[in-house]
């Protein structure tokens, strides 16, 4: 028994947020429009597309990949969810601990953290280096995971000094994974060690 197993319908995510280090105050009944929100900025969706963002559509069927300590769920798409679990075993008989700490985002869970960022007095050019806009966020697709390791800061560039950031440079392709935010990536995202994709194309189907 793997853990994806069992089909939920997505999920708002809701409370603290690991990916951006504080909590959403925003209710969790609140549908949050992308549109809404890039109004709210002054921006428009082809700014976005201009600057190469790819655009992903919420995944609708998923997994429940992990649970922490904590109740939060993490949900992928189950292809990707079967493609962890066999690779975070893998890790682990290599001697890695290996574990989640994001997993599927909706688009409206994005335009919320992207609205509270604003709310708060971050500049959109300081926002979008760190953040997918709404409707831009690979994590929408349910194949996107953000890694961490027993020792280190999450969602820190120190990840990649890690041994486990070692193995999964060596070995995540062969599960289909790829590490999506490599250092000055064409999207202008910040340097991401921590982000990874599932791709499709590793061993697991
Ligand atoms: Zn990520």
């Amino acid at each position: 028994m793997r853990g994806c197993g069992s089909s939920w319908q997505a999920l708002h995510e809701f409370g603290v947020d690991a990916a951006v280090g504080y909590v959403s105050v925003i209710s969790d009944t609140m549908d949050v429009s992308p549109t809404t929100v890039f109004q709210e900025l002054g921006l428009s969706e082809e700014f976005f597309e201009q600057r190469g963002l790819l655009r992903f559509e919420d995944a609708d069927e998923l997994d429940v990949v992990q649970t922490d300590e904590n109740g939060r769920i993490h949900e992928l798409v189950t292809n990707a969810c079967e493609a962890w679990q066999a690779m975070k075993e893998a890790a682990l008989i290599a001697g890695h601990e290996i574990f989640i700490v994001s997993a599927f985002r909706s688009a409206s869970r994005q335009a919320e953290i992207v609205r509270a960022k604003h709310l708060s007095g971050i500049g959109n050019d300081e926002i979008f280096a760190v953040s997918a806009p709404p409707g831009y966020s690979e994590h929408h697709t349910g194949r996107a995971i953000d890694v961490s390791t027993p020792g280190y800061p999450v969602l820190e560039e120190e990840f990649e000094q890690s041994e486990a950031f070692s193995w999964l440079e060596e070995n995540a392709v062969s599960f289909g994974f790829s590490m999506t935010y490599p250092r000055d990536n064409k999207f202008g995202f910040i340097y991401e060690p921590w982000h990874w994709s599932y791709t499709g194309s590793g061993k697991v189907p």
